[in-house]
Protein backbone atom coordinates (compact mmCIF):
# COMPACT_ATOMS: atom_id res chain seq x y z
CA UNK A 1 0.00 0.00 0.00
CA UNK A 2 1.33 3.12 -0.91
CA UNK A 3 0.24 6.60 0.14
CA UNK A 4 -0.20 9.77 -2.63
CA UNK A 5 -0.40 13.01 -1.29
CA UNK A 6 -2.32 14.86 -4.45
CA UNK A 7 -2.28 19.00 -4.16
CA UNK A 8 -5.31 20.48 -6.56
CA UNK A 9 -6.48 23.96 -6.61
CA UNK A 10 -9.43 24.75 -5.01
CA UNK A 11 -12.75 23.92 -6.15
CA UNK A 12 -15.13 26.67 -8.17
CA UNK A 13 -15.89 29.72 -5.47
CA UNK A 14 -19.44 28.65 -6.31
CA UNK A 15 -18.91 25.21 -5.80
CA UNK A 16 -19.12 21.76 -7.30
CA UNK A 17 -19.27 20.64 -10.07
CA UNK A 18 -20.00 23.54 -11.91
CA UNK A 19 -22.62 23.85 -14.48
CA UNK A 20 -20.97 22.86 -17.49
CA UNK A 21 -20.87 25.67 -20.47
CA UNK A 22 -20.79 22.98 -23.26
CA UNK A 23 -22.27 19.09 -23.06
CA UNK A 24 -18.03 17.66 -23.50
CA UNK A 25 -15.35 17.82 -25.24
CA UNK A 26 -13.42 17.18 -28.70
CA UNK A 27 -11.27 14.16 -28.75
CA UNK A 28 -7.98 14.22 -29.81
CA UNK A 29 -6.45 11.30 -31.64
CA UNK A 30 -2.74 12.12 -31.14
CA UNK A 31 -0.29 15.18 -31.27
CA UNK A 32 1.68 16.45 -34.06
CA UNK A 33 4.23 14.58 -34.92
CA UNK A 34 2.61 11.99 -33.95
CA UNK A 35 3.40 11.27 -30.60
CA UNK A 36 0.36 8.98 -28.80
CA UNK A 37 -2.62 10.76 -26.37
CA UNK A 38 -2.23 8.94 -23.08
CA UNK A 39 -3.07 5.52 -22.97
CA UNK A 40 -4.54 4.10 -19.22
CA UNK A 41 -5.73 0.97 -19.17
CA UNK A 42 -9.65 2.86 -18.54
CA UNK A 43 -10.35 6.15 -16.74
CA UNK A 44 -13.17 7.12 -14.36
CA UNK A 45 -14.02 10.37 -15.10
CA UNK A 46 -15.82 11.84 -18.33
CA UNK A 47 -13.96 13.23 -20.06
CA UNK A 48 -14.89 17.37 -19.77
CA UNK A 49 -15.35 17.32 -16.45
CA UNK A 50 -13.47 19.72 -14.17
CA UNK A 51 -10.83 17.06 -12.45
CA UNK A 52 -7.81 19.65 -11.66
CA UNK A 53 -9.44 21.34 -8.20
CA UNK A 54 -9.88 19.20 -4.66
CA UNK A 55 -13.01 17.52 -5.90
CA UNK A 56 -11.98 16.36 -9.26
CA UNK A 57 -9.29 14.60 -7.78
CA UNK A 58 -7.95 14.66 -11.37
CA UNK A 59 -10.77 11.37 -11.73
CA UNK A 60 -7.99 9.08 -9.74
CA UNK A 61 -9.54 8.99 -6.55
CA UNK A 62 -11.19 5.18 -7.11
CA UNK A 63 -7.98 4.08 -8.55
CA UNK A 64 -6.07 5.06 -5.69
CA UNK A 65 -9.24 3.85 -3.22
CA UNK A 66 -9.92 0.35 -5.19
CA UNK A 67 -6.03 -1.01 -4.82
CA UNK A 68 -6.00 -0.06 -0.91
CA UNK A 69 -3.56 3.01 -1.88
CA UNK A 70 -4.06 5.77 0.77
CA UNK A 71 -4.36 9.04 -0.93
CA UNK A 72 -4.93 12.34 0.35
CA UNK A 73 -6.02 15.73 -1.34
CA UNK A 74 -5.30 18.98 -0.18
CA UNK A 75 -5.52 22.69 -1.90
CA UNK A 76 -3.40 23.67 1.59
CA UNK A 77 -0.09 23.73 0.35
CA UNK A 78 2.13 26.52 1.80
CA UNK A 79 4.03 26.93 4.84
CA UNK A 80 4.92 24.92 7.19
CA UNK A 81 1.81 24.20 9.19
CA UNK A 82 0.23 23.48 5.93
CA UNK A 83 -1.70 19.90 5.06
CA UNK A 84 0.60 19.15 2.76
CA UNK A 85 3.35 19.67 5.01
CA UNK A 86 1.66 17.64 7.45
CA UNK A 87 1.18 14.68 5.23
CA UNK A 88 5.03 14.36 3.72
CA UNK A 89 6.72 12.60 6.38
CA UNK A 90 4.96 9.71 4.88
CA UNK A 91 4.12 10.17 1.35
CA UNK A 92 5.56 7.79 -1.61
CA UNK A 93 3.92 9.75 -3.99
CA UNK A 94 3.18 13.11 -4.53
CA UNK A 95 1.29 14.62 -7.08
CA UNK A 96 0.34 18.19 -8.05
CA UNK A 97 -0.14 20.62 -11.26
CA UNK A 98 2.19 23.46 -12.22
CA UNK A 99 -1.03 25.65 -11.39
CA UNK A 100 -0.82 25.40 -7.71
CA UNK A 101 2.74 23.50 -7.23
CA UNK A 102 3.26 22.02 -4.47
CA UNK A 103 6.86 23.25 -4.29
CA UNK A 104 9.18 20.46 -3.36
CA UNK A 105 12.28 22.48 -1.84
CA UNK A 106 14.82 20.39 -0.63
CA UNK A 107 13.61 21.21 3.17
CA UNK A 108 10.78 19.61 2.08
CA UNK A 109 12.58 16.75 0.42
CA UNK A 110 14.28 16.05 3.63
CA UNK A 111 10.88 15.79 5.16
CA UNK A 112 9.84 12.95 2.85
CA UNK A 113 12.10 9.75 3.41
CA UNK A 114 9.58 7.64 1.79
CA UNK A 115 9.37 9.75 -1.53
CA UNK A 116 9.98 7.75 -4.59
CA UNK A 117 7.60 9.66 -7.20
CA UNK A 118 6.60 13.35 -7.48
CA UNK A 119 4.48 13.57 -10.31
CA UNK A 120 3.76 16.74 -12.37
CA UNK A 121 -0.19 16.48 -13.44
CA UNK A 122 0.63 19.12 -16.88
CA UNK A 123 4.20 19.93 -17.98
CA UNK A 124 7.15 21.65 -16.30
CA UNK A 125 8.39 20.31 -13.37
CA UNK A 126 10.52 23.17 -11.91
CA UNK A 127 8.69 23.58 -8.70
CA UNK A 128 10.48 20.39 -7.90
CA UNK A 129 14.02 20.73 -6.82
CA UNK A 130 15.65 18.16 -9.49
CA UNK A 131 19.12 18.21 -8.63
CA UNK A 132 17.73 17.17 -4.88
CA UNK A 133 15.16 14.09 -6.72
CA UNK A 134 18.92 13.11 -8.47
CA UNK A 135 20.08 13.08 -5.31
CA UNK A 136 17.68 10.77 -3.49
CA UNK A 137 16.88 8.98 -6.47
CA UNK A 138 13.29 10.49 -7.07
CA UNK A 139 11.65 9.86 -10.56
CA UNK A 140 9.90 12.89 -11.47
CA UNK A 141 7.43 12.48 -14.60
CA UNK A 142 4.77 15.10 -15.99
CA UNK A 143 2.27 14.68 -19.02
CA UNK A 144 4.17 15.75 -21.95
CA UNK A 145 2.32 17.24 -24.68
CA UNK A 146 -1.06 17.06 -22.54
CA UNK A 147 -1.60 20.47 -22.63
CA UNK A 148 1.09 21.98 -25.39
CA UNK A 149 -1.72 23.33 -27.24
CA UNK A 150 -3.56 24.70 -24.61
CA UNK A 151 -0.84 26.69 -23.75
CA UNK A 152 -0.25 27.71 -27.62
CA UNK A 153 -3.41 28.85 -28.54
CA UNK A 154 -3.00 31.32 -24.90
CA UNK A 155 0.13 32.69 -25.86
CA UNK A 156 -1.61 33.78 -29.78
CA UNK A 157 -5.03 34.78 -27.62
CA UNK A 158 -2.44 37.07 -25.78
CA UNK A 159 -0.15 38.07 -28.09
CA UNK A 160 -3.50 39.92 -30.30
CA UNK A 161 -4.90 40.97 -27.04
CA UNK A 162 -1.79 42.89 -25.99
CA UNK A 163 -1.29 44.04 -30.01
CA UNK A 164 -5.23 44.94 -30.46
CA UNK A 165 -5.34 46.55 -27.19
CA UNK A 166 -7.83 44.17 -26.30
CA UNK A 167 -8.54 44.52 -22.61
CA UNK A 168 -8.72 48.36 -22.16
CA UNK A 169 -11.42 48.37 -25.21
CA UNK A 170 -13.32 45.42 -23.31
CA UNK A 171 -13.48 47.46 -20.52
CA UNK A 172 -14.91 50.35 -22.64
CA UNK A 173 -17.78 48.25 -23.36
CA UNK A 174 -18.43 46.94 -20.07
CA UNK A 175 -18.65 49.89 -18.54
CA UNK A 176 -20.97 51.50 -20.80
CA UNK A 177 -18.63 54.40 -21.93
CA UNK A 178 -17.80 54.25 -25.54
CA UNK A 179 -14.69 55.95 -26.49
CA UNK A 180 -13.11 54.78 -29.97
CA UNK A 181 -10.27 57.37 -29.80
CA UNK A 182 -8.94 55.62 -26.09
CA UNK A 183 -9.23 52.37 -27.74
CA UNK A 184 -7.71 53.07 -30.83
CA UNK A 185 -4.02 55.34 -29.77
CA UNK A 186 -2.62 52.23 -28.05
CA UNK A 187 -4.03 49.29 -31.03
CA UNK A 188 -2.24 48.16 -34.42
CA UNK A 189 -2.23 45.14 -36.50
CA UNK A 190 0.12 42.08 -35.93
CA UNK A 191 0.49 42.06 -39.32
CA UNK A 192 3.80 42.41 -41.02
CA UNK A 193 5.35 42.70 -37.46
CA UNK A 194 8.70 40.62 -36.33
CA UNK A 195 6.86 37.94 -33.82
CA UNK A 196 9.95 35.60 -32.13
CA UNK A 197 9.80 32.74 -29.62
CA UNK A 198 12.33 31.68 -27.41
CA UNK A 199 12.35 27.98 -27.55
CA UNK A 200 10.89 26.15 -30.53
CA UNK A 201 9.55 22.63 -28.50
CA UNK A 202 6.47 21.57 -28.03
CA UNK A 203 4.54 24.99 -27.21
CA UNK A 204 7.06 27.21 -29.49
CA UNK A 205 6.46 25.72 -32.73
CA UNK A 206 2.82 25.49 -31.97
CA UNK A 207 2.82 28.90 -31.48
CA UNK A 208 5.11 28.97 -34.70
CA UNK A 209 2.64 27.40 -36.83
CA UNK A 210 -0.44 29.34 -35.39
CA UNK A 211 1.15 32.47 -35.92
CA UNK A 212 2.53 32.06 -39.94
CA UNK A 213 -0.87 32.72 -41.17
CA UNK A 214 -1.07 36.34 -39.87
CA UNK A 215 1.87 37.34 -42.47
CA UNK A 216 4.35 38.24 -39.32
CA UNK A 217 7.58 37.87 -40.33
CA UNK A 218 8.67 34.85 -37.90
CA UNK A 219 11.72 34.20 -35.77
CA UNK A 220 13.43 32.07 -33.09
CA UNK A 221 16.10 30.83 -30.87
CA UNK A 222 16.62 27.35 -29.14
CA UNK A 223 19.39 25.77 -27.96
CA UNK A 224 18.84 22.95 -30.28
CA UNK A 225 18.37 24.20 -33.88
CA UNK A 226 14.98 23.57 -35.62
CA UNK A 227 16.24 20.87 -38.99
CA UNK A 228 16.32 22.70 -42.01
CA UNK A 229 13.72 21.97 -43.80
CA UNK A 230 11.31 22.89 -40.39
CA UNK A 231 12.96 26.06 -40.65
CA UNK A 232 11.86 26.43 -44.50
CA UNK A 233 8.30 25.01 -44.16
CA UNK A 234 8.19 27.67 -41.41
CA UNK A 235 9.80 30.56 -42.65
CA UNK A 236 11.29 31.02 -40.00
CA UNK A 237 14.29 33.14 -39.28
CA UNK A 238 17.13 31.21 -36.53
CA UNK A 239 18.74 33.74 -33.93
CA UNK A 240 22.13 32.03 -32.16
CA UNK A 241 20.67 33.31 -28.53
CA UNK A 242 18.31 35.38 -26.91
CA UNK A 243 20.20 38.85 -26.97
CA UNK A 244 20.23 38.98 -30.66
CA UNK A 245 16.45 37.26 -30.83
CA UNK A 246 14.97 40.02 -28.91
CA UNK A 247 16.68 43.26 -31.03
CA UNK A 248 14.62 41.56 -33.89
CA UNK A 249 11.50 41.33 -32.76
CA UNK A 250 8.51 43.76 -31.97
CA UNK A 251 6.84 40.35 -30.17
CA UNK A 252 8.39 37.42 -28.35
CA UNK A 253 6.86 34.84 -26.92
CA UNK A 254 8.58 32.83 -23.97
CA UNK A 255 8.69 28.73 -24.19
CA UNK A 256 12.04 28.02 -22.50
CA UNK A 257 11.72 25.81 -19.69
CA UNK A 258 12.97 27.31 -16.12
CA UNK A 259 16.63 26.15 -14.76
CA UNK A 260 19.98 27.90 -14.24
CA UNK A 261 20.61 28.86 -17.73
CA UNK A 262 16.86 31.05 -18.26
CA UNK A 263 16.39 32.21 -14.78
CA UNK A 264 15.79 35.96 -14.43
CA UNK A 265 16.92 36.43 -18.49
CA UNK A 266 14.36 38.96 -18.77
CA UNK A 267 16.30 41.67 -16.86
CA UNK A 268 16.55 45.27 -17.09
CA UNK A 269 19.92 44.79 -19.16
CA UNK A 270 18.06 42.75 -21.61
CA UNK A 271 14.80 44.89 -21.63
CA UNK A 272 16.81 47.96 -22.13
CA UNK A 273 17.93 46.33 -25.50
CA UNK A 274 14.31 45.21 -26.94
CA UNK A 275 12.89 47.78 -29.10
CA UNK A 276 11.28 50.64 -27.50
CA UNK A 277 6.95 49.31 -27.40
CA UNK A 278 7.93 45.96 -27.63
CA UNK A 279 5.52 43.12 -26.40
CA UNK A 280 6.17 39.85 -23.93
CA UNK A 281 3.92 37.30 -23.88
CA UNK A 282 5.65 34.77 -20.80
CA UNK A 283 3.42 31.05 -20.65
CA UNK A 284 6.76 29.59 -19.74
CA UNK A 285 7.84 30.35 -16.15
CA UNK A 286 7.62 33.64 -14.64
CA UNK A 287 11.12 33.51 -12.84
CA UNK A 288 12.59 34.06 -16.27
CA UNK A 289 11.91 37.19 -16.11
CA UNK A 290 13.00 39.90 -12.96
CA UNK A 291 9.60 40.92 -12.19
CA UNK A 292 10.47 44.54 -11.01
CA UNK A 293 12.28 45.05 -13.99
CA UNK A 294 8.94 43.92 -15.98
CA UNK A 295 7.05 46.37 -14.35
CA UNK A 296 9.52 49.04 -14.93
CA UNK A 297 9.60 48.95 -18.45
CA UNK A 298 6.10 49.04 -18.59
CA UNK A 299 6.19 52.17 -16.98
CA UNK A 300 8.53 53.97 -18.97
CA UNK A 301 6.98 52.64 -21.96
CA UNK A 302 10.21 50.36 -23.45
CA UNK A 303 7.34 47.54 -23.07
CA UNK A 304 4.33 48.27 -25.02
CA UNK A 305 2.75 45.42 -23.26
CA UNK A 306 3.19 42.34 -21.28
CA UNK A 307 1.13 39.55 -20.60
CA UNK A 308 1.29 35.53 -19.44
CA UNK A 309 0.03 33.27 -17.09
CA UNK A 310 2.78 32.57 -14.98
CA UNK A 311 3.62 34.16 -11.66
CA UNK A 312 6.10 33.67 -8.34
CA UNK A 313 5.37 31.96 -6.44
CA UNK A 314 1.62 31.11 -7.21
CA UNK A 315 -0.52 32.15 -6.27
CA UNK A 316 0.93 35.82 -6.28
CA UNK A 317 0.13 37.59 -2.98
CA UNK A 318 -1.95 40.57 -3.63
CA UNK A 319 0.34 42.95 -3.71
CA UNK A 320 2.76 41.69 -6.65
CA UNK A 321 3.32 44.29 -9.20
CA UNK A 322 2.23 42.64 -11.84
CA UNK A 323 -1.47 42.91 -10.73
CA UNK A 324 -1.25 46.42 -10.68
CA UNK A 325 1.61 47.05 -13.95
CA UNK A 326 0.14 49.28 -16.63
CA UNK A 327 -0.67 47.46 -19.88
CA UNK A 328 -0.60 44.45 -18.89
CA UNK A 329 -3.01 40.97 -19.88
CA UNK A 330 -2.13 38.90 -17.35
CA UNK A 331 -4.04 36.25 -16.32
CA UNK A 332 -3.93 33.83 -13.54
CA UNK A 333 -1.85 30.09 -14.27
CA UNK A 334 -4.69 28.81 -16.55
CA UNK A 335 -3.82 28.34 -20.12
CA UNK A 336 -2.99 24.85 -19.41
CA UNK A 337 -5.72 23.93 -17.52
CA UNK A 338 -8.76 23.54 -19.64
CA UNK A 339 -11.23 21.09 -19.42
CA UNK A 340 -9.71 19.71 -23.02
CA UNK A 341 -6.40 19.89 -21.24
CA UNK A 342 -7.68 18.30 -17.93
CA UNK A 343 -8.69 15.02 -19.79
CA UNK A 344 -5.66 14.49 -21.22
CA UNK A 345 -3.05 15.06 -17.80
CA UNK A 346 -5.77 13.21 -15.67
CA UNK A 347 -5.25 10.32 -18.23
CA UNK A 348 -1.93 10.55 -18.44
CA UNK A 349 -1.04 10.70 -15.16
CA UNK A 350 -3.37 7.65 -14.43
CA UNK A 351 -1.03 6.07 -17.29
CA UNK A 352 2.34 6.81 -15.43
CA UNK A 353 1.25 5.50 -12.32
CA UNK A 354 -0.34 2.31 -13.74
CA UNK A 355 3.02 1.81 -14.87
CA UNK A 356 4.49 2.62 -11.87
CA UNK A 357 2.51 0.18 -9.70
CA UNK A 358 3.10 -2.75 -12.14
CA UNK A 359 6.49 -2.18 -12.23
CA UNK A 360 6.66 -1.03 -16.14
CA UNK A 361 8.79 1.43 -17.92
CA UNK A 362 7.41 4.72 -18.06
CA UNK A 363 7.32 6.40 -20.98
CA UNK A 364 10.63 8.34 -21.98
CA UNK A 365 8.45 11.16 -23.09
CA UNK A 366 7.26 11.71 -19.70
CA UNK A 367 10.55 11.12 -17.28
CA UNK A 368 12.06 14.36 -16.65
CA UNK A 369 14.12 12.95 -13.78
CA UNK A 370 14.96 8.94 -13.78
CA UNK A 371 18.02 6.40 -12.02
CA UNK A 372 19.41 9.43 -10.50
CA UNK A 373 19.69 11.61 -13.51
CA UNK A 374 17.76 13.71 -15.94
CA UNK A 375 15.79 11.76 -18.18
CA UNK A 376 13.66 11.55 -21.24
CA UNK A 377 12.00 14.87 -21.74
CA UNK A 378 13.99 16.40 -18.63
CA UNK A 379 17.06 15.81 -20.29
CA UNK A 380 16.38 17.53 -23.35
CA UNK A 381 14.47 20.34 -21.85
CA UNK A 382 16.78 21.34 -18.42
CA UNK A 383 19.95 21.07 -19.82
CA UNK A 384 21.91 23.31 -22.97
P1 LIG B 1 9.72 21.09 -24.73
O1 LIG B 1 10.55 20.22 -23.89
O2 LIG B 1 8.95 20.51 -25.85
O3 LIG B 1 10.60 22.27 -25.35
C1 LIG B 1 11.56 22.95 -24.62
C2 LIG B 1 12.51 23.60 -25.63
O4 LIG B 1 13.33 24.53 -24.92
C3 LIG B 1 13.43 22.60 -26.32
O5 LIG B 1 13.32 22.79 -27.71
C4 LIG B 1 14.81 22.99 -25.79
O6 LIG B 1 15.82 22.76 -26.73
C5 LIG B 1 14.60 24.47 -25.52
N1 LIG B 1 15.57 25.06 -24.59
C6 LIG B 1 16.07 24.50 -23.46
N2 LIG B 1 16.92 25.38 -22.89
C7 LIG B 1 16.93 26.51 -23.65
C8 LIG B 1 17.60 27.75 -23.57
N3 LIG B 1 18.43 28.00 -22.55
N4 LIG B 1 17.38 28.66 -24.52
C9 LIG B 1 16.55 28.39 -25.56
N5 LIG B 1 15.89 27.23 -25.70
C10 LIG B 1 16.07 26.29 -24.74
O7 LIG B 1 8.76 21.89 -23.71
P2 LIG B 1 7.30 22.45 -23.99
O8 LIG B 1 6.30 21.39 -23.82
O9 LIG B 1 7.32 23.28 -25.23
O10 LIG B 1 7.15 23.39 -22.69
C11 LIG B 1 8.02 24.48 -22.49
C12 LIG B 1 7.79 25.08 -21.13
O11 LIG B 1 6.48 25.67 -21.10
C13 LIG B 1 7.77 24.07 -19.97
O12 LIG B 1 9.07 23.82 -19.50
C14 LIG B 1 6.92 24.75 -18.95
O13 LIG B 1 7.72 25.52 -18.08
C15 LIG B 1 6.03 25.70 -19.76
N6 LIG B 1 4.61 25.26 -19.73
C16 LIG B 1 3.69 26.15 -19.27
C17 LIG B 1 2.35 25.77 -19.21
C18 LIG B 1 1.30 26.74 -18.74
O14 LIG B 1 0.23 26.30 -18.35
N7 LIG B 1 1.55 28.03 -18.78
C19 LIG B 1 1.97 24.50 -19.62
C20 LIG B 1 2.93 23.64 -20.14
C21 LIG B 1 4.25 24.03 -20.18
Amino acid sequence: MAKCVMVLYPDPVDGYPPQYARDGIQVIHSYPGGSTVPTPSQIDFTPGDLLGCVSGALGLRKFFEDAGHELVVTSDKDGPDSEFERELPDADIVISQPFWPAYLTAERIAKAPNLKLALTAGIGSDHVDLDVAKERGITVAEVTYSNSISVAEHAVMQILALVRNFVPSHRWATDGGWNIADCAQRAYDLEGMDVGVIAAGRIGRAVLRRLAPFDVNLHYTDSRRLPPEVEAELNVTFHPDVQSLVQAVDVVSVHSPLYADTRAMFDEKLLASMRRGSYIVNTARAEETVPEAIAAALRSGRLAGYAGDVWFPQPPPADHPWRTMPNNAMTPHVSGTTLSAQARYAAGTREILECWFAGKAIRPEYLIVDAGQLAGTGALSYQK
